[in-house]
């Protein structure tokens, strides 16, 4: 029987073992998931959205315990691990008040007597999720799509197991039915099976390309549908006029959060000619102040990365960096899981880190001439998550949100999630997008209603 182990990346200590569910008990969680699904959508909103109040009482009333939990198993720190439990509940109480007004079925003016759109629930809705963000990952999809009378199966991966049971746990102590939300523990085989599945309905996957990939190509040989959410390499350009202190701040915020491994973190700053020096000099200066360590003590400001093999990517990835020609400001070392906070000036659109996506703690600078070129070069990439324009003009930077090939693009601000704002990508980051009402109709289907 195939075992997975949780190893707390700080420590390198094992946190817990956990052997693969069988078949048999994969397929008793369908079946009833698929049974409480009938029951499930047949209650109202209102009833649905009272236990999603009491979940987010549930997460604040636990929330000390389960950020222990996020930052033992993946190695955030404890004040990120905090907010993260607490951006949770917020998004429980959001659909719990607006998944009504959201699904309200439109009514639309045609030849008939009524003519209108409902939307309606697709039924088991399968997931497999990361664990950089173990918890919000998991209550971004899950709130909308169960709100709209769905239920999910989540297939977490193996690093955040534990949070997987204390999620599905959260559910069982605010009252849920238990085949609204049920973790599995198991490996991607179970995945395929289930996805061949007639009683399930649709897939979500948030990851890399490649798991992208492979789960949309067999959603696809079964005719489902899915919605990705995968990997960023985001650009954050610098103009000449923007406010530089303000810019470096949140360009270092954006980059060194969650030690870096955040789909939407800018991962490329464009910065033009004129105040490149004055940008970079900042830039260094905040990076070399951050202090790296243990997650748990209250001054670290960034922990280890996830996994080793996390770790030994991202430092081969800054050596060949360097090898092509870019220079090493702040940074580069590592030990264990443990990567030192990095800047890289000088950055080609050719080099490694350019091109691909860097999941941890290093920065990226490349010059450009003008405004032309920091869009031609923001889109220079496989990825389409978000971007960031810091400009003193906000109807220039409105006039070149619409030119970045991105899912979202954020003015003078850090890009985030937030439950009004759908997010979601192009090209290689994806399709489908989440939060606000885009984000809980992805999970429905729409049926046309005709009376004539
Ligand atoms: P993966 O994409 O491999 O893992 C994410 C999830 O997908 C896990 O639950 C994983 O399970 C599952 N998965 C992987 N392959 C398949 C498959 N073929 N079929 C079904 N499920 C699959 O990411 P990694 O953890 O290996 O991280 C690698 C890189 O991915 C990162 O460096 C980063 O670039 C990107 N990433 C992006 C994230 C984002 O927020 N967009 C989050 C995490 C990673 P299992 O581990 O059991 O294979």
């Amino acid at each position: 029987m195939k075992t997975f182990q949780s190893i707390n990346p700080n420590t390198g200590q094992v946190l817990q073992d956990y052997t693969a569910e069988t078949p048999e008990q994969i397929e008793t969680k369908l079946a009833r998931a698929a049974e409480t699904q009938r029951t499930w959508a047949g209650q109202s909103f209102a009833e649905r959205g009272d236990l999603f109040r009491q979940l987010a009482a549930t997460l604040r009333v636990q929330q000390a315990d389960l950020a222990d939990l996020i930052t033992a198993e993946m190695g955030k720190i404890k004040a990120e691990a905090m907010a993260e439990v607490e951006k949770c509940a917020g998004q429980c109480d959001y659909y719990a008040e607006q998944a009504e007004r959201l699904l309200h079925p439109d009514i639309i003016p045609t030849d008939a007597q009524k003519s209108l759109v409902v939307y309606e629930p697709v039924g088991v809705v399968l997931a497999i999720m990361p664990w950089n963000f173990p918890l919000w990952q998991v209550f971004r999809y899950a709130v909308p799509a169960l709100m709209a009378g769905n239920v999910t199966l989540l297939k977490h991966a193996p690093n955040v197991f534990g949070c997987a049971l204390a999620i599905e746990q959260a559910y069982r102590t605010a009252g849920f039915p238990e085949g609204v939300f049920q973790a599995i523990v198991a490996d991607t085989d179970a995945v395929a099976n289930l996805l061949a599945d007639d009683r399930v309905g649709m897939v979500t996957l948030t990851g890399s390309e490649r798991a992208g990939a492979s789960v949309a190509a067999l959603a696809g040989q079964h005719i489902k549908k899915s919605v990705l959410e995968l990997g960023g390499s985001d650009a954050l350009i610098v103009l000449a006029d923007a406010d530089l202190d303000r810019a470096a701040q949140a360009a270092v915020q954006s980059r060194m959060m969650n030690a870096g491994q955040v789909c939407i973190a800018a991962k490329r700053f464009l910065v033009e000619s004129s105040v490149k020096a004055a940008f970079t000099e900042k830039v260094k200066t905040l990076v070399e102040h951050l202090k790296q360590g243990d997650p748990t003590e209250p001054d670290t400001k960034l922990g280890p990365l996830a996994r080793i093999d996390l770790a030994e990517t991202l430092e081969r990835q800054v050596q060949t960096a360097v090898q092509e020609g870019a220079t090493l400001l702040v940074g580069g070392t590592r030990h264990d899981c443990h990567f030192a906070p990095t800047l890289l000036d000088n950055v080609t659109p050719d080099s490694v880190v350019f091109r691909e996506e860097t999941f941890g703690p290093v920065a990226v600078i490349t010059e450009v001439a003008d405004e032309a070129e920091a869009i031609r070069l923001a889109n220079q990439s496989r990825y389409g998550l978000s971007a960031a324009i810091w400009t003193h003009d906000v109807a220039r930077a409105e006039r070149l949100s619409h030119q970045l090939e991105a899912g979202s693009v954020f003015v003078n601000a850090v890009v985030r999630s937030d439950s009004r704002l759908p997010i979601g990508g192009v090209k290689k980051s994806g399709y489908g997008r989440e939060l606000s009402e885009a984000g809980i109709k992805d999970f429905c289907q729409s049926k046309t209603i005709y009376i004539g």
